[in-house]
């Protein structure tokens, strides 16, 4: 029994090896303008110590810039006032504090926003803000990668070839551009409320397929000195790559959420093509090992409600079989079409059915108000209409 388990997690060790080694090879341009300065969103406090100490700065120095840029919002070394103005001007020399520019933006009528985000490589990726029911809170829905490899079957994105990742300053910095068009500066402190209150790995692209980059910009996030957002306020959302999900739970220790969307391997292979490589067995025991998961902290499982598909009574059943013990809720999202999409919303009477069965059976089961419905909200959607492609990687 030992060398099994010994051999499984060999085995993981090497797909995890596996899945960084295909990660490094979408890896972002620089992230350094066309002048050359380098852009400090998006590096450690590590990384920034080191890059002012290469121009001959102080320890401190890299503390105040971290305060400016993540606490303050400043995007212009001139308005670093604490330090003396030499300094801002060695800085403004060779550094910058990059924002993505935003190429669309688009917001409905009940105040949900979507931007379309441009990087310094004409690279694009689709944000959204989605206010919450109090009106001072809301969340905001990232991208980890411009297309993805997954092509689950209902998703808009998964029409898109891969271009490339995204690094960690361009995670984070969808937020930062985000907190900018609220104003949302300084950062809000304690229990002050706020507006961009919550941040969800859930836009284009599997997250653990980039993780590097979105530990780095989690990190950011949660940094206690600048946005200093709780864990309990992440979420990421996986499709099941498994090997990945350990790390998540034990490096960052933030939400988890699975696009589970089926009951079946049969089923599953075909809407999330990735359940042929980690089908629900595994998918369902990483969650139950997930570091921190309890009923005050729950794995979010996401399905997505497909007409005469996914949405019977005996598929609700299954479900409430499957995540039986965990500490789980199920979000049920009524699918919102695209056009060319093979699927149809379930009716309201079937999901109304099937929220009953999960909720009889002790789990939470919110349905999922359809939000923006009259933008383009369909994620990937803007960046098809925008009509930028890039080129597949192989899964
Ligand atoms: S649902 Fe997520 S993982 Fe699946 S294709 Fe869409 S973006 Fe990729």
């Amino acid at each position: 029994m030992p060398g099994e388990v010994t051999a499984a997690a060999d085995l993981d060790e090497a797909e995890r090896s596996r899945i960084l080694a295909k990660t490094a090879r979408f890896a972002p341009p620089p992230a350094r303008d066309a002048d050359g300065r380098l852009d400090l969103v998006g590096l450690s406090r590590a990384e920034l110590a080191a890059a002012l100490a290469d121009i001959g700065e102080a320890p401190f120095r890299a503390k105040q810039v971290w305060h400016w840029i993540y606490y303050q919002g400043a995007t212009d070394f001139a308005r670093m006032t604490t330090i003396a103005r030499d300094g801002r001007e060695r800085l403004a020399a060779r550094f910058v504090v990059g924002r993505p520019r935003e190429a669309t933006v688009q917001t409905a009528a009940d105040s949900t926003r979507k931007w379309l985000f441009s990087f310094r490589d004409g690279q694009q990726a689709e944000t959204v803000y989605i206010p919450g029911r109090e009106k001072d809170r809301g969340a905001v829905c990232v991208s980890s990668q411009v297309g993805c490899t997954l092509s689950c079957r209902f998703c808009h994105t998964g029409t898109q070839e891969l271009a490339r990742n995204l690094g960690a300053g361009e995670i984070v910095g969808q937020f930062l551009a985000a907190r900018d068009a609220y104003g949302e500066w300084p950062s809000p402190q304690g229990e002050t409320p706020r507006l961009l209150s919550t941040v969800v790995l859930m836009g284009m692209g599997e997250p653990l397929y980039n993780f590097e980059a979105v530990a780095g910009a989690v990190r950011i996030l949660m940094d206690p000195e600048g946005i200093g957002l709780s864990r309990r306020r992440i979420t990421l959302s996986t499709s099941g790559v498994v090997p990945m999900m350990d790390r998540c739970g034990a490096e960052l220790g933030i939400n988890l959420a699975v696009s589970l969307h089926a009951v079946r391997d049969e089923l599953r292979d075909e809407l999330v093509p990735l359940n042929r490589k980690y089908p629900l067995r595994e998918l369902l025991t990483a969650c139950r090992r997930y570091p921190g998961s309890s009923n005050a902290r729950r794995i979010t499982f996401e399905y997505i409600m497909l007409k005469g598909v996914n949405d019977s009574d005996a598929d609700a059943r299954e479900l409430v079989r499957l995540i039986a013990g965990l500490p789980a809720k199920v979000n049920l999202i009524p699918f919102n079409p695209w056009p060319g999409s093979p699927f149809a919303t379930s009716t309201p009477a079937a999901v109304a059915r099937f929220a009953a069965i999960v909720n009889a059976a002790g789990f939470s089961s919110p349905v999922r108000a359809p939000r923006g419905r009259d933008i383009l909200a369909a994620c990937g959607q803007l960046r098809t209409a925008s009509g930028r492609q890039g080129t597949r990687g192989a899964a």
